[in-house]
């Protein structure tokens, strides 16, 4: 999957629109301390389905809207676009028709987050599903933030193996898997009730 353009608004310190074109062989931003650089990182999780405050340096989740500065008034919204050009027909299937796919993530002051995937409203976990069939994603370490090397050599054997499955591209597989565990306890539960029904009409 290849991510081909990050667009901001209103997130974080990029209050007017901004575009970051991902093109082939950019590995790294530099920039002065305090530019933007991690910001910029964190709206490509954030836009993946992000939805941890933490992970974004915040106490909650409406701090990546710009707070505003002594020049410029904080806005309502933040948004971030996300477009991954798929001419190579590598999404997941239910995405797969189209050239691009554009990823949109919107959070208003007191209504939450809202997702689009090309142009038509999704749910976060259909974008995070989205990522997690690709191999890439929030949580995926090709995402490499500050501190998180020292972080992973002084992991615990269970987190490490964490890091090898979504690289293995099977963390997918175990939030589906979680998933259909929910609706066979669910349909069990249901079984029992019609039992009971049963046997009080015998
Ligand atoms: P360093 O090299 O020091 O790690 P950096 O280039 O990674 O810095 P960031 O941490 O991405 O910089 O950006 C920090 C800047 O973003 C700070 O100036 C901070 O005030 C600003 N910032 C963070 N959140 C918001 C927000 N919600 N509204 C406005 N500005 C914000």
């Amino acid at each position: 999957m290849k991510f081909d353009r990050l667009r901001l608004n209103g997130f974080k310190s990029f209050v007017d629109p901004t575009d970051l074109v991902i093109r082939e062989g950019l590995t790294g931003v530099v920039g002065p301390n305090g530019c933007g650089k991690s910001n910029l990182l964190e709206a490509l999780r954030w836009v993946m389905g992000e939805n941890r405050p933490s992970a974004m340096r915040g106490g909650g989740m409406e701090d990546v809207i710009f707070a505003g500065t002594s020049r410029r008034g904080a806005r309502a919204h933040a948004e971030v676009m996300l477009t991954i050009d798929n001419r190579e027909r590598l999404a997941p299937a239910t995405v797969n028709e189209a050239d691009g796919i554009d990823i949109v993530r919107r959070i208003t002051r007191d209504a939450g987050s809202a997702y689009k995937i090309n142009g038509k409203e999704a749910r976060a976990r259909d974008v995070q599903m989205l990522f997690a069939d690709a191999s890439t994603g929030a949580h995926s370490p090709a995402l490499v933030r500050q501190g998180q090397i020292s972080e992973l050599i002084n992991a615990k054997p269970k987190a490490r193996r964490r890091i090898l499955e979504e690289a293995a591209g099977i963390s997918g597989l175990y939030a589906r898997r979680h998933e259909a565990e929910l609706k066979l306890n669910g349909a069990e539960t249901n079984l029992t009730r019609v039992d009971d029904t049963l046997d009080q009409l015998a």
